[in-house]
């Protein structure tokens, strides 16, 4: 570490502002603390504070802000869109609180819980957040992005349950968002995401009484049937709201350490949470068994806390693109087109579809900003860059997408990974809510210093 580095005006100043470490570019600790899962177009700040409480937030926040500097928040990297170039990061993971309220059935959920953080303190009162297929993902981020989980359409959108979010603006206020005292910002970042309208230092959501579910994954073997994914689709139709399900279809590359039946095959990961009672989440899934040839089968009734196994995802930081699309129904021709084209790109490349439908369509008393809630699937179609992304990985998304072109919706907010421009941001919302958040956006933060992973335009 190189002390002339660590002492420059920038980092001195901040480190006398706030009370976690500030780091400075060139450093060790400021490599780790920008990196995450992401590991494409990372962050190149100026500064890193680690912010070790709220207070620290706000100084962060109000000192770039002062200056005229970009600001953007980080806590694990699973959602990080376009690298930031100078300015300051705030990096959140000391702000790791999870207090629950179970006779609320709520709980405060501090700007560094991931959602395995929560899910551990829900279980000991019995109840469940609505997380997603990763538990290493940020909570925060996730719900303010609408947040599409394992009890999704039994319950909604992760952002249908928002209580309260305390949100620092770059006026350098910590403002109590709710729906009686910021009814603007409440609708904003329930949806719209919190990276446009400030840096949030914790939320209360609503936690439901699934204390287990019945749950995991069947591995079908797509290459002794190609029509796994319409039997999949086909078999959606017929399930109830407590059943939410996905698809994963990915080539497993022919080498040592993938287990002997998947090697070089490709398989359709159909992954379930039926959070009805337990015993009969069995025939619920029955039908899938007959859909093609089943490799390999983790389903069991399991504790809630353990639903990160029900995707069982890749954990490793990697560099990735993905492109979502959301669409009002699937078509059997379009599914067996992507079959073929996933199938035989020549990197790797993995399909996600979604199920959606149920109380995400629903939606909240008070209405938020989530896009498109009427969408029956969510596709994203990901490619993995190593140094970076390629024209042909962007070729094949682009290409898979339009497959779906005519019952498309629009995009997801949460489900495309990646960076996205301001055109495809507004994909992602109803053309008034996009309008109502651009205008937001130039009254809470009229110099656009926030830099966002989702960017909405600063009211132009
Ligand atoms: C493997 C994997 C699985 C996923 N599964 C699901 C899923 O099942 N359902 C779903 O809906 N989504 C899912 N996602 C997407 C995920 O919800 C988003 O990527 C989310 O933004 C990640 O939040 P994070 O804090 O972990 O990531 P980060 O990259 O740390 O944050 C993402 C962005 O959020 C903003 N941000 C972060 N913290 C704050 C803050 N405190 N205040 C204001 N803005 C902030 C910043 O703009 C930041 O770039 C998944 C992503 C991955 C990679």
């Amino acid at each position: 570490m190189s002390e002339k580095t660590n002492d420059t005006d920038m980092v001195r100043d901040l480190a006398g502002r706030v009370t976690g470490p500030v780091h400075a570019p060139g450093t060790d600790a400021y490599d780790e603390a920008r990196t995450g899962m992401q590991l494409l177009d990372r962050h190149r700040p100026g500064a890193v504070v680690e912010a070790a409480d709220g207070e620290d937030v706000r100084a962060a926040v109000s000192w770039a802000a002062g200056r005229g500097l970009p600001v953007s928040a980080q806590l694990t990297g699973h959602g990080l869109g376009a690298g930031m170039e100078g300015g300051v990061l705030i990096v959140t993971h000391r702000l790791g609180e999870v207090r629950v309220d179970p006779d609320r059935s709520t709980a405060w959920v501090g700007a560094g819980a991931t959602w395995q953080m929560v899910a551990d303190a829900a279980a000991e009162h019995g109840l469940a957040p609505l997380s997603g297929s990763a538990p290493g993902v940020g909570a925060v981020s996730y719900t303010l992005g609408g947040g599409v989980g394992l009890l999704a359409r039994r319950y909604g959108f992760a952002a249908d349950h928002v209580r309260r979010v305390d949100l620092v603006t770059v006026d350098g206020r910590l403002r109590q968002v709710t729906e009686e005292g910021e009814p603007d910002l409440f609708w904003a970042v329930r949806g719209g995401g919190a990276g446009a309208f400030g840096v949030v230092t914790g939320m209360e959501i609503g936690l439901f009484p699934v204390p287990r579910i019945y749950g995991g994954s069947l591995y079908l073997d797509m290459t002794a049937e190609p029509g796994a994914l319409e039997a999949w689709r086909r078999w959606t139709g017929t399930v109830p709201e407590e059943l939410t399900s996905g698809v994963s279809t990915l080539v497993y590359p022919d080498m040592d350490g993938v287990p002997e039946e998947l090697r070089g095959r490709q398989v359709a990961q159909v992954s379930v949470a039926w959070s009805g009672a337990p015993e009969q989440g069995p025939a619920v899934v029955e039908p899938l068994r007959s859909a093609a040839p089943v490799l390999f089968d983790t389903l069991r009734e399991m504790p809630y806390a353990e639903s990160g196994e029900v995707f069982d995802e890749h954990r490793d930081q990697a560099g990735f693109r993905g492109r979502s699309v959301l669409v009002d129904r699937l078509d059997e021709e379009a599914l067996a087109g992507l079959a073929r084209l996933t199938g035989s790109a020549p990197f790797f490349c993995v399909v996600w579809l979604r199920h959606l439908g149920g109380a995400l369509a629903r939606g909240p008393e008070a209405a938020n900003a989530v896009g498109h809630r009427g969408a029956a699937y969510a596709l994203t179609v990901m490619t993995f860059a190593d140094p970076e992304d390629t024209g042909a990985m962007r070729d094949l998304r682009e290409e898979a997408a339009a497959l779906f072109d005519e019952h498309a919706v629009g995009r997801s907010f949460t489900l495309g990974f990646g960076p996205m421009d301001e055109e495809e941001v507004r994909e992602v919302f109803d053309p008034r809510d996009h309008e109502r958040l651009t205008r937001l956006r130039a009254e809470y933060d009229p110099g656009g210093i926030l830099h966002s992973n989702r960017p909405i335009p600063a009211g132009r």
